[in-house]
């Protein structure tokens, strides 16, 4: 008889040839709890997805009480389904006047591939501009524009007319023209090992995408719903974008994904051809429960406002000759190491010691840093202690 570890690496399909392979068993508030009872503190919160925690008590009777009335009844966009409309009615609310219609998908990269169509329809543009060293999802389009040629090369033919630029490069924002349908960034990339953009850079790509008719796409994936100290990452650069996606913590712990855009844009996949952009599981009821309850618990229990102080603890904690630099941007954090072996010894370790975290895709030598907001100052003292124990 195989036991589950076995059936997972015998059955299912394998992203890699090292998976962590653990069993969990339970999640609560930061902590994890793996079949044999051990308690990890959960330095990656499902990466970037559970900012109010692990089963957060009013996300699980969210859920319970959708599970009442409806689960799936219809695909995306034909019936009013009230989780759909109130979600969409609180994120609009919270958001710039502009960003007023939400269009529900189930998985980030979906928001992208939607916002990439938009893009193209709205503005009868084929261009498409991303960044050096961006994740924006792994279906064929949203890799086409993927910042890093190692994880593209095996799957082309892509999607052409796409152009990469260096993020923060100034200089390289003169390729931003009239064919440009749109430019698609990390308000913070995340991938990239926690790369925040230069003082009024993100306002440059602003201006010069206004002066061309070009969309601006600010991808929110993994660094929206407070994870760098401000509900959106994009106040903190005074931009605004005319197309925001948005994922992970969107859902509260369930799929959900989002392209969010004016009303008159995005209006434009409805007609010419009919049904532009359609999909059946987008704004799931389960799932817009679930992260409705979270986003109203991140605005209630004002888990922003703790966010910088448990940066800045973290800041003061991760101090040792061995760590190379630490890059932060709230509770985005990126220790770096040496090379990817070092930083894979500290991971396995770390694990072994009940701290659960990994590193980045294009930045393998820097360790995970992006906890449920919830994590308390006692459990982000404790994680640093035995991350800098390990290193001595
Ligand atoms: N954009 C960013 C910035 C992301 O971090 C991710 C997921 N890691 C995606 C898009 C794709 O989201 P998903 O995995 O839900 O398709």
């Amino acid at each position: 008889m195989m036991n589950n570890r076995q059936l997972f690496l015998n059955h299912v399909g394998q992203t890699s040839e090292a998976p962590l392979a653990l069993e969990m068993i339970r999640a609560e508030g930061a902590k994890l709890f793996d079949a044999d009872g051990k308690e990890y503190i959960d330095l990656i919160g499902g990466i970037s997805v559970c900012n109010v925690g692990h089963r957060h008590p009013k996300v699980i009777a969210a859920i319970k009480k959708q599970l009442d009335d409806y689960l799936h009844i219809m695909v995306y966009g034909e019936l009013v389904q009230s989780p759909q409309v109130q979600y969409a009615k609180l994120l609009t609310q919270q958001l710039p006047a502009s960003l007023n219609s939400v269009f529900f998908t189930a998985s980030g990269s979906e928001a992208t591939e939607g916002a990439m169509k938009l893009s193209k329809r709205f503005t009868g543009r084929t261009q498409i501009i991303s960044f050096k060293n961006s994740y924006h999802g792994s279906t064929q389009g949203a890799l086409s524009i993927m910042g890093d040629e190692y994880w593209r090369n095996a799957f082309r033919p892509l999607l052409p007319d796409i152009m990469q630029l260096r993020y923060n490069s100034f200089e390289d924002l003169e390729n931003i023209t009239e064919r440009t349908a749109c430019v698609i960034a990390e308000t913070v990339q995340a991938e990239a090992g926690v790369i925040t953009p230069l003082n009024n850079w993100l306002k440059a790509l602003r201006e010069k995408c206004t002066a061309t008719g070009t969309l601006l796409v600010l991808d929110e994936i993994q660094c929206g719903f407070g994870r760098n100290g401000s509900l959106w990452a994009f106040e903190q650069f005074d931009v605004i974008p005319d197309i925001l996606l948005l994922g992970k913590a969107l859902g509260g712990g369930m799929p959900l994904g989002a392209f969010v855009a004016d009303k008159k844009m995005m209006d434009a996949l409805s007609h010419d051809p009919v049904l532009g952009h359609i999909n059946t599981f987008g704004g799931h009821p389960v799932c817009c429960a679930a992260g409705l309850a979270a986003f109203e618990v991140l605005l209630e229990e004002k888990l922003i406002d703790a966010v910088k102080a448990k940066e800045q603890l973290f800041m003061s904690l991760l101090q040792h000759p061995k760590i190379k630099a630490v890059r932060s941007c709230g509770l985005m954090i990126s220790v770096e190491f040496e090379d990817f072996e070092t930083n894979k010894k500290i991971i396995d370790a770390l694990i072994t010691q009940g701290v659960f975290t990994d590193w980045f895709l294009f930045a393998s030598n820097c360790l995970r840093i992006v906890p449920p907001l919830v994590i308390s100052e006692e459990e982000i003292t404790t994680a640093c202690n035995k991350i800098t124990a390990i290193l001595s």
